[in-house]
């Protein structure tokens, strides 16, 4: 096939349906493109990591300051001026955009949010020796968070769009269609083949980072075992685009964690996907530390870590990666782990105890006497009072070990999102490495987002928001420098229709309701409650698109408990709080119509 047969054309492609995709599809569509939106994930399961997030949103009061703290955080590199500059304003402008885009009144964290729930406050600022920082805040669409709200905004506002947006979904964009180093279109896989699509203003990469590319953590970080807690879909396609395109990669080092200690989290069982589990004190304080894979300790196991950064020498970075980092503790601290709701429901079975510490450090496999020594030294550190060990851990909250058995809790590093990928510019164009915007190519999101190492929570989100509105505008806009060429469009044999259709009608039997509920992780939740003589005598879930693994586990029990219980109101499912919420709003919804029935 010569460079120019295409199979279909497009003002427009946006290739990853995540927030920064959804926003630039929206406003490329509201300037008058055409937009084909294009994701690697099955329908309902698109939304990457702006669907795990925890829907937190950067803004700001004054421009000024704001400037000044991303200029901060950046140090010491040279900000690019032009672009920290349309951040800031961005983030200033943000209560505005939310309530003018996205129809909701903005919640503030700082203002209104209860740190009961959950402890947010250390985010505001999250460097707060940083100049400027005083100025930031945190929105939310409403007074929740890590429940996808502001995701399902974005994404309804796609689909309410669907004349002017196609959607594909399961259609990953494999290259960049490229003519004297413009862009000028994509290749991309449906249904298993490969289709070309020219694109007559811009492509815009959205497609996040490499959270789920051996080979690019290993060639990026360095680092081999790093477990992603959001979207198994993000593969770091856009940085192989990007250097097809010949654009400057950037920030490529940096990416954020979160979760215990520095962003350490129970191995995951099944997935690659770890889970986020925010607090669990027992597991740092007391008879108790963590080992790198060396058998001794690397750092303050009590710290507050900042999205998985700890201080280190003056910079805050994720400490190297270990392949297995233990937290090792004596039978007295596991009597107090005990004492408290475990949040892991597999540390039994992970567990690995020892008669002593010799065993244990075979069992480990460590050099000979590595943990006696590291025990001694811990339990010799531990008996000044009031004092700090080399890490800075207060010697308050370290006990003594007994002798005795002792216990090996295996934990890996989590990672949120990375930061690099191709560069951009203030107008969301991708830049070659003389820093030229490459003709028809642009970008949003954490693929190349400007954190360079240390990150401020809430601010890829906004990255998403300020940078999907300019990419999406700008490409709608684009003007070619000369006109692409076509050999005419090639015919194929793949759908080319979006996948975005209205809903089928549900069959529905004597006495059976259907229930729908929008509270979950992705599209809407289906039911079908058989409901007689006030009696729920089964529910069949018919369309979910919750997180793979979990969902579908939690939805088991959650069918089988409302027959039980013959309520709605049942339990929820432990790490699937969401997804519960959303049964039973669903079911709710349900029985709902079949009171209404009997009633008339
Ligand atoms: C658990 C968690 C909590 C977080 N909390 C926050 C928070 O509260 N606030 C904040 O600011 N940041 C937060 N972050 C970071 C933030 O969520 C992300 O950086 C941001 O959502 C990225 O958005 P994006 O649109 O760039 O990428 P994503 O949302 O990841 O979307 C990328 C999309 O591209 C698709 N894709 C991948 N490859 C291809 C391909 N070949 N072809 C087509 N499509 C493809 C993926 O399927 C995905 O849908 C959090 C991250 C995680 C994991």
């Amino acid at each position: 096939m010569s460079e120019h047969n295409f199979n279909a054309e497009y003002d427009v492609i946006v290739a990853g349906f995540g927030g920064a995709g959804a926003t630039a599809a929206r406003f490329a569509s509201d300037a008058g493109a055409k937009v084909l939106l294009v994701d690697s994930a099955p329908s309902g399961h698109e939304g990457g990591n702006t669907r795990y997030a925890g829907q937190i949103v950067g803004a700001a009061d004054d421009y000024s300051k704001m400037k000044e703290y991303i200029e901060n955080l950046a140090e010491p590199f040279e900000p690019d001026e032009e672009l920290v500059n349309a951040y800031a304003r961005g983030l200033t402008e943000m209560p505005e955009y939310f309530k003018k885009y996205l129809d909701v009144e903005p919640f503030s964290v700082k203002k209104d949010w209860d740190n009961s729930k959950i402890n947010l406050s250390e985010m505001l600022p999250e460097y707060p020796e940083y100049s400027g920082g005083d100025t930031y805040d945190v929105l939310l669409v409403h007074d929740g968070v890590f429940d996808a709200a502001l995701w399902k905004i974005l994404r309804k506002k796609v689909l309410e769009r669907k004349d002017q947006i196609d959607v594909w979904y399961e259609a990953p964009i494999v290259h960049l269609i490229t003519e004297h180093n413009a862009v000028i279109g994509a290749e991309i896989k449906r249904h298993g083949q490969s289709v070309r699509i020219k694109a007559t203003r811009g492509v815009i990469l959205t497609t996040g980072g490499f959270e789920n590319n051996v080979q690019m953590k290993r060639d990026y970080l360095g680092y081999s075992n790093l477990a992603p807690i959001g979207s198994l879909y993000n593969k770091g396609i856009g940085i192989k685009l990007g250097t097809e395109a010949k654009a400057r990669l950037w920030n490529m080092t940096n990416f954020e964690s979160l979760g215990l200690q520095h962003g350490l989290e129970p191995v995951p069982e099944v997935s690659a996907q770890a889970r986020l589990i925010l607090s669990w004190p027992k597991l740092s304080n007391g008879s108790i530390f963590t080992v790198a894979d060396d058998g001794t300790r690397y750092f303050n196991e009590t710290e507050d870590n900042r999205h998985g950064h700890i201080y280190d020498h003056g910079m805050w970075r994720v400490p190297t990666n270990n392949v297995s980092p233990y937290v090792i503790f004596d039978e007295k601290q596991l009597v107090k782990i005990k004492a408290d709701p475990i949040p892991w429901d597999k540390f039994e079975e992970q567990l690995i105890e020892a008669q002593s510490i010799d065993e244990l450090n075979a069992k480990l496999g460590l050099q000979s006497g590595v943990l006696q020594n590291t025990v001694d030294q811990f339990n010799l550190e531990q008996e000044t009072e009031n004092s700090f060990d080399k890490f800075g851990r207060s010697t308050g909250t370290m006990n003594h070990f007994d002798d005795g058995k002792v216990y090996a809790f295996q934990m890996v590093q989590t990672m949120l999102n990375t930061q690099g990928g191709p560069k951009r510019n203030a107008q969301a164009e991708v830049v070659d490495f003389d820093n030229n915007p490459i003709d028809g190519l642009y970008s949003a999101g954490e693929l190349g987002a400007l954190h360079v190492n240390q990150y401020q929570g809430g601010m890829n989100i906004a990255e998403c928001l300020i940078f999907g509105k300019i990419a999406g505008e700008n490409a709608a806009r684009h003007e070619r420098k000369s006109l692409v060429t076509s050999d005419g469009f090639k015919t194929s044999d793949v759908d080319l229709k979006s996948d975005v259709q209205d809903r089928e009608d549900t069959d529905l039997g004597e006495n059976e309701y259907l229930g729908v509920s929008h509270q979950g992780m992705g599209d809407e939740l289906r039911v079908k409650v058989h409901y007689e003589n006030e009696k729920i005598l089964n529910v069949e879930v018919l369309s979910q698109s919750e997180t793979d693994g979990l969902g579908n586990k939690a939805f088991d029990k959650l069918t089988s408990d409302a027959v039980v219980k013959n309520t709605y109101n049942i339990d929820a499912v432990s790490g699937a709080t969401v997804t519960s919420n959303a049964f039973r709003d669903a079911v709710k919804n349900a029985l709902d119509k079949a009171k209404q029935t009997s009633n008339n």
